[in-house]
């Protein structure tokens, strides 16, 4: 499935570069476009001040954010989803807002212009990846990867061929500048980039 044409109107932020050796941190991720406020991936990180001076220092607030987005159910990527008490929160199955829960498949769903969640499954079953239209091109948000230095091959995936599958779903989008990793600091996929 293709993904839709998105407006080249948002910016993008990293908060906190993530890792995944004797300790593990999530790449927690800002992305602006209009009234639309995002974070992706709020897991674990040494405190929650790791998340929010960042955030704060860009002139939002923990009360600004609008929707938060899960690339999947682990809880180094969900551990402090509770910090954005104002957004609603999304993935690859519905939308989560108070005590509403709204299936939905999350294929094509956009939450903004330039904002659009794609099925990426392969690392779990319930993985996302997140594109973003930015004036330099799209940024992909998802944990197909965990850094640039690898994992080559996913030790914890639970379906290789559909995790490789999508990756080359990803390398095959139109502009993609900068793939943001579950684990690690956003590269530019090149020839070398596992796919
Ligand atoms: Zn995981
Ligand atoms: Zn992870």
């Amino acid at each position: 499935m293709k993904h839709s044409e998105l407006t080249r109107s948002a910016e993008v932020h990293i908060l906190f570069n993530g890792y995944a050796d004797a300790h593990v941190a999530s790449t927690v991720s800002f992305v602006r476009d209009g009234d639309v406020r995002v974070i992706i991936d709020p897991g674990m990180v040494p405190n929650p001040a790791a998340i929010l001076a960042p955030l704060i220092s860009l002139d939002e607030t923990a009360t600004s954010i609008t929707d938060v987005v899960f690339s999947h159910h682990h809880p180094d990527h969900t551990l402090n989803a509770a910090l954005f008490p104002n957004a609603r929160f999304h993935d690859c199955w519905a939308i989560y807002k108070d005590d509403i829960w709204q299936d939905r498949p999350a294929e094509g769903f956009q939450l903004s212009p330039a904002i659009q969640l794609i099925e990426t499954p392969g690392h779990t079953p319930q993985d996302i990846t997140t594109l973003v239209g930015t004036r330099d091109g799209v940024v992909a948000f998802t944990h197909l990867w965990w850094s640039a230095d690898g994992p080559e091959e996913d030790p914890l995936a639970t379906d290789l061929a559909q995790l490789h599958a999508n990756r080359r779903r990803v390398l095959a989008i139109g502009q993609l500048r900068l793939i943001v990793p579950g684990h690690g600091a956003p590269f530019t996929p090149d020839e070398k980039t596992p796919s």
